[in-house]
C-alpha cells in the first residue's frame, strides 16, 4: 500500500517482544512479492530449498530423495526457507525506511483493535482512543476480532491433530557429532498420515525447526502456542526415530504446542459503506484460516498484500468499493481452493501438492497452478471487466467463472 502511493498505519496489539515463531517456508508465489517489493533478501537469511528428502518413522533410513530441480528455473523465485523473525524485520523495514518510495508507514505498538465501525472506517482501542481512515484493512489473525463486526460468524472445529514445535540450533547438534540435517538445505520428512514431523532449517542453516504432527484426543490439542515438555512430545510419539529423539533430547528448546482448528471459507471478505468510499478487508489468517499442511497460509497473505497493492494502485483507479470488489473475487476463489486442499492434505499425505495436474484427481493441486500463479493478470482481467460495468449483470459465482 505505501508503494501504491497510501499513508499507512499500523497498529498492533503486541510489543514485538515476545516470539515470532520459527521457520516459515515461501514458495515462489509469495516470493515473488517479496522480491518485486524490493525486499533484501540477503537480510531475510532464507536457506533455499533444494529437495525433500523422505525417512522411515521408525530408525529415519532415507527411503526417497525429490529434487526440486528447476523450481527456481520455471517459477523465476526459489523456494525460500525464512526465520519468522527475520522476514518479519526485512518486512518492516521494506513499509518504513525513509530511503524507499512513498510514504513510509507508521507503526504503533500496544494498540488492540477492540472495535470496527465500516461506515464511518474507524478502529476504537482497548485504550480507548479512536482513528479512522478511508480503507481499514484487519489483518488481525486466526482469531480475528474484525470477522463479527463485518457480521460473519466463523465456522470452526478443532482437528483430530495438534502440532509440538520443537528448535534446535545445528552449529550444537554438529559439536556433539550428531546427524547434520542443516546443510541438505532440504525438506526432510518422517511420517504416515496420521503422525508427521517436517523439519527444516532456515537463518542460513544455523536454526532447524521440526513441526512434529500427531493425531490426538479431544482433550489434548486444546492448546494454542503452549510451552510444552520434551517428555510430552516423546509421549505423543514415543516410536520415534532415534537419531532424531537423541538431538530432540541434546540440542532441543523452544517446544511449543499448537493445537489445529478446521475453518470454513468465509462468505465475504469485506464490507463497504453505502457510500462506497470507505471499507474494511480480512486479509492473511483473519480471512482465510488453514491447515499448515501445504505450507501456504504465510504465501497466501503475502498475496493478499499483493493483491491490495495492484487493486488501490494508480493504474487501476478504481474506487473503495470497487478495489475491495476485485480483492474478494480474485483471492477468495483462489485461497478457498488452497484451504480445501490444505485440509485435504491433512488427512491424506497424496493430496500435497505434485509438480502438474492430477488428471484422476482434478481437486489436487499442483505446483504449476499454485506457485506458476500470475495475479497480475488475473486482476487486470477482473478490472476490464469493472470498467466495462460487466460486473453488475453477473452474480458473483458467474463472475469468478468467468475469470477462471
Ligand atoms: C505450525 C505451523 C506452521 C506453519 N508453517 C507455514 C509455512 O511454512 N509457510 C506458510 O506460508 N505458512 C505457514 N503457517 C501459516 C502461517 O503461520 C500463517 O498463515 C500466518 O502467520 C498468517 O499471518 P497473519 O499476518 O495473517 O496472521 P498472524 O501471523 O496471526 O498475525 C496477526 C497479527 O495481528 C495482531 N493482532 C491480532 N489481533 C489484534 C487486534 N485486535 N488489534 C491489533 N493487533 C492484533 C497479532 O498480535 C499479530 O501480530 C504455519 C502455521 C502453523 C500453525
Amino acid at each position: 500500500m505505501r508503494r501504491a502511493a497510501h499513508q499507512v498505519t499500523v497498529y498492533e496489539r503486541s510489543d514485538f517482544c515476545g516470539e515470532v515463531g520459527a521457520a516459515i517456508s515461501c514458495a515462489s508465489n509469495g516470493g515473488k512479492w517479496l522480491h518485486e517489493w524490493g525486499i533484501d533478501m540477503e537480510k531475510t537469511k532464507p536457506v533455499i530449498l533444494k529437495s525433500l528428502i523422505k525417512h522411515r518413522w521408525n530408525d529415519g533410513e532415507v527411503f526417497e530423495t525429490l529434487a526440486f530441480d528447476g523450481y527456481e528455473k520455471h517459477f523465476g523465485v526459489p523456494y525460500y526457507n525464512f526465520h519468522r523473525k527475520d522476514i518479519h524485520s526485512s518486512l518492516y523495514d521494506a513499509a518504513t525506511n525513509v530511503n524507499r518510495d512513498g510514504t513510509p508507514a507508521q507503526i504503533v505498538l500496544n494498540h488492540e483493535a477492540v472495535e470496527i465501525d465500516y461506515e464511518t472506517c474507524s478502529v476504537t482501542f482497548e485504550n480507548g482512543k479512536t482513528v479512522s481512515g478511508d480503507i481499514i484493512l484487519a489483518a488481525d489473525g486466526i482469531r480475528s476480532r474484525t470477522k463479527p463486526q463485518l457480521g460473519i460468524t466463523p465456522v470452526f472445529e478443532k482437528a483430530d491433530s495438534s502440532c509440538i514445535r520443537v528448535l534446535y540450533d545445528s552449529e550444537k547438534a554438529k559439536q556433539l557429532g550428531l546427524l547434520d540435517f542443516a546443510s541438505n538445505d532440504a525438506i526432510e520428512f518422517w511420517g504416515t498420515n496420521e503422525n508427521k514431523i517436517v523439519m527444516s532449517p532456515c537463518e542460513n542453516g544455523r536454526t532447524v525447526c521440526c513441526l512434529c504432527f500427531y493425531k490426538c484426543s479431544e482433550k489434548s490439542y486444546n492448546t494454542f502456542n503452549r510451552k510444552v515438555s520434551l517428555e510430552r512430545l516423546l509421549e505423543v510419539l514415543p516410536d520415534l526415530d532415534p537419531q532424531l529423539c537423541q538431538i530432540f533430547k541434546e540440542c532441543g528448546y523452544e517446544i511449543k504446542e499448537w493445537g489445529l482448528y478446521i475453518h470454513e471459507p468465509l462468505p465475504y471478505f469485506f464490507k463497504a459503506s453505502k457510500s462506497g468510499k470507505k471499507g474494511v478487508a480480512l486479509v492473511g489468517d483473519a480471512a482465510h484460516p488453514m491447515m499448515p499442511d501445504q505450507a501456504q497460509g504465510a504465501v497466501s497473505a503475502i498475496e493478499d498484500a499483493g493483491c491490495l497493492g495492484e487493486v488501490f494502485s494508480k493504474e487501476h483507479d478504481l474506487s473503495v468499493e470497487e478495489s475491495l470488489m476485485i480483492y474478494e473475487l480474485v483471492r477468495k476463489e483462489r485461497v478457498t481452493k488452497i484451504q480445501d486442499a490444505s485440509l485435504r492434505a491433512r488427512r491424506n499425505l497424496n493430496e500435497r501438492m505434485g509438480w502438474n495436474k492430477d488428471l484422476a484427481n482434478p481437486h489436487k493441486l499442483s505446483l504449476v497452478e499454485v506457485c506458476g500463479y500470475d495475479m497480475k493478470d488475473h486482476i487486470k482481467q477482473a478490472v476490464k471487466l469493472i470498467k466495462q460495468k460487466q460486473f453488475v449483470t453477473y452474480s458473483a459465482e458467474q463472475f469468478v467463472h468467468i475469470l477462471s
